[in-house]
């Protein structure tokens, strides 16, 4: 039996602390946050089970490495989180929980100064990596042809074909990353936590307005009822639009939202590869590509934003479709097989679309907003599946501080994370701050 099933449907008449919209893995760890500082929260998901949003079609990678310093920060904080989370999330053993496997991540030099500002970051951060030669790489990558193909190209075009000349000279790893196989089973086992503490889940009941009732926030669901709450958190990922719109909030954000489709395809490797002995995350920006292992002999791939590639922006959220294009699946195995020789192109598109929530500088809103008692967790930019074990407190700093009369734009928090005591400004993820320069997916 699905524990997350409320039936039936009823209108629950008390008034909670806090609602949050939306039960993916960033409404669900702030759910947890919230709830473990004594407040009544519920959460409310037009989906029948949590994580079957965005989460779910998320390649679950957890980097470290990221062009801001408090990005940086707070994925290398969340790999505890992540490498032990039966224990973060207090699943029983005899349930099933999602699995982190640490195969660490090698970026490689793409050309630019991308290396240069990542590792500035990370040494910022207080993060660790080390930098690789062209033999470091060869020895560490023993399946990969480690020569320089970029800048990336069209597959269409004779310069993708041409024969390199040279070899990929440096790269930055960071031996901690690694992956959760299960982004969606992550979310459910921290919902299930959620639960445990108390907070409630009205699950298949989409939030179709918000209305002012007695000083609190009326929450008005598509099937006519409705419920009450004194902060609303806005966690609806890629619908964070749509969220905002009805509760009249955007008109003072500084960074834009936008959503984007994002492909990523299965492609398998010749039987001589073994990715649980030899794999790692690769970011290729030398041919426009992303991959982590999946499996002992498959990689899971995605672009990463190439200008070559083109973005497909979608106005209509509701209108994606989840099925591989032929033209992405192909462009992105055939990549594959330049950088892995051997590399298998299936007969048939095999992989999975989703939605990014995008802001104007790939770094997602944790604020207030300019109406009472609305918060927003939004823009998570295709990156915030790897921070969500830290974000939950973040936000609850946020909303604790505005339900105490707390004017976070004139004062932002200092929040501080407890393992590494590294400090985040709640200024860095405002929805009025000034776009980071040459901010990027990362
Ligand atoms: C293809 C892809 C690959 C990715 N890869 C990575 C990665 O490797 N590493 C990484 O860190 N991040 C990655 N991400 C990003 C990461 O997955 C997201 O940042 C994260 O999952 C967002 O979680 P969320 O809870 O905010 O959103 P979601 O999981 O989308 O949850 C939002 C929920 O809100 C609900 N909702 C929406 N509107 C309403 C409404 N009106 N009423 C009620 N409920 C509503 C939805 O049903 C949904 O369940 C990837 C994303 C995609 C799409």
């Amino acid at each position: 039996m699905n524990p997350f099933v409320t039936s039936p449907k009823r209108t629950p008449r008390e008034t909670f602390d806090v609602a949050v919209v939306g039960a993916g893995i960033i409404g669900a760890t702030i759910a947890v946050s919230l709830a473990r500082t004594g407040l009544d929260v519920i959460v409310i998901d037009a989906n029948g089970t949590p994580g079957f949003g965005s989460t779910s079609s998320s390649a679950g990678i957890v980097r470290v490495h990221a062009f801001d310093v408090e990005s940086s920060a707070m994925a290398a904080e969340s790999i505890a989180a992540w490498t032990d989370w039966r224990e973060f999330t207090s699943t029983p053993a005899d349930e099933a929980v999602a699995e982190f496997v640490r195969c660490g991540t090698f970026v490689f030099d793409d050309g630019t100064e991308s290396l240069e500002r990542l590792a500035d970051t990370m040494t910022r951060a207080r993060v660790d990596y080390d930098e690789v030669d062209g033999n470091g790489l060869a020895r560490a990558l023993p399946w990969a042809d480690t020569r320089r193909f970029g800048p990336p190209a069209a597959i269409e075009d004779s310069a993708f074909w041409r024969e390199p000349t040279e070899r990929i000279e440096r790269a930055l790893h960071t031996p901690t990353s690694g992956y959760v196989s299960d982004p969606a089973l992550a979310a459910q086992n921290l919902a299930a936590l959620a639960r445990r503490l108390g907070v409630r889940f009205e699950l298949g009941r989409r939030v179709t307005g918000f209305a002012e009732q007695s000083g609190v926030t009326r929450i008005e669901l598509h099937d006519g009822g409705h419920l009450d709450a004194a902060a609303v958190v806005n966690a609806a990922g890629p619908h964070s639009r749509t969220i905002n719109a009805l509760a009249g909030v955007g008109g003072d954000f500084t960074v834009g939202l936008s959503a984007h489709r994002q492909e990523l395809h299965l492609v398998h490797l010749p039987e001589t590869v073994s990715m649980s002995r030899d794999g790692a995350h690769i970011v290729d920006g030398d041919l426009g590509i992303n991959f982590r292992p999946d499996g002992d002999d498959a990689v899971l791939v995605g672009g990463n934003g190439s200008p070559v590639d083109g973005v497909e922006v979608l106005d209509d959220v509701d209108s994606l479709d989840p099925s591989p294009s032929r033209e992405a699946w192909y462009r992105h195995s055939v990549r594959t097989a330049r950088r892995i020789p051997g590399s298998r192109i299936s007969v048939a598109p095999s992989g999975i679309a989703g939605l990014y929530d995008v802001t104007d500088d790939w770094l997602p809103i944790y604020d207030r907003t300019d109406r009472d008692g609305f918060y927003v967790a939004v823009g998570t930019s295709g990156n915030q599946f790897k921070t969500a074990p830290v974000v939950g407190d973040l936000m609850t700093a946020i909303v604790r501080a505005g339900l105490d009369g707390h004017d976070t734009d004139a004062t932002p928090l200092t929040h501080t994370l407890p393992l590494s005591g590294a400090t985040i400004s709640s200024s860095a993820f405002s929805r009025r701050r000034t776009p980071l320069l040459g901010g990027s997916r990362g």
